[in-house]
């Protein structure tokens, strides 16, 4: 499954360069991923600009090692792009057709699965969503951009979970392998692509919760069909 999905220290995460220094390597190449990652979701690196294993280095103020190792997992995860010679480079911008595709997919596969998860909801799946949405609700103050970034990772969790609980291995691992969530949101920055998303969110944990399988596959539905609509500007 993606590694990213299954992090849970995502409150932890701290902008590079803040904090205390960690010694350990892996805590390092963590700290760079949540960096860049963070710059590649707030389009502060530009989609297909070049990436300079030097110049992050510097900016990071970490050796070259765990930016490469940044980098190798950000290229796992169809936001990096490494070129024979020429070294790493943002993925480009997903085009029109693609984010119709990936919208599409979602269509038919998110709305019958919340469907089903309602149909076997319980307290404890219940308060494991409702951690993961409540997550993204309190995450208030500090850096904008980092919050953006956050945000986009938790959705991207709050959706994978409800599809865990659906039941349908294969439909998870499907949309948990096209990372739709990273490439739909760095399409734009902006704090109403979060603020709406966390009110659907709402609806749809309340039809969640009440078992109405019904109730559950119209709010995921609508959701989604509002989530392609604020994005689509992006395309103009
Ligand atoms: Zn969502």
């Amino acid at each position: 499954m993606n590694s990213l999905l299954q992090s849970e220290a995502l409150h932890d995460a701290r902008p590079a360069g803040s904090g205390k220094a960690i010694n350990r390597h892996h805590g390092l190449a963590e700290e760079a991923y949540e960096a860049i990652f963070g710059q590649l979701m707030a389009l502060k690196i530009a989609p297909g600009s070049r990436i300079t294993v030097d110049n992050l280095a510097r900016e990071l103020n970490v050796s070259q090692t765990p930016i490469r190792e940044a980098l190798g997992r950000l290229e796992g995860e169809g936001l990096v792009v490494k070129t024979h010679l020429i070294g790493y480079s943002a993925a480009p911008q997903i085009a029109r057709r693609r984010f119709d595709e990936l919208y599409d997919l979602r269509i038919l596969l998110e709305p019958e699965a919340a469907q089903r998860a309602a149909l076997v909801m319980d307290e404890q799946r219940l308060a494991m969503l409702q951690e993961v949405a409540g997550v993204m609700a309190r995450r208030q103050g500090g850096d904008e951009r980092f919050r953006y970034s956050a945000f986009a990772r938790q959705d991207a969790l709050f959706h994978d979970r409800i599809l865990e609980i659906a039941g349908n291995a294969l439909i998870r691992e499907t949309l948990a392998h096209q990372h739709t969530h990273f490439h739909i949101f760095r399409l734009m920055f902006h704090s109403r692509v979060t603020e709406e998303a966390l009110d659907e969110h709402e609806a749809l944990l309340a039809a969640l919760a009440s078992g109405d399988g019904k109730a559950a596959k119209k709010a995921m539905r609508e959701h989604i069909e509002r989530s392609r609509d604020r994005l689509l500007p992006a395309f103009d």
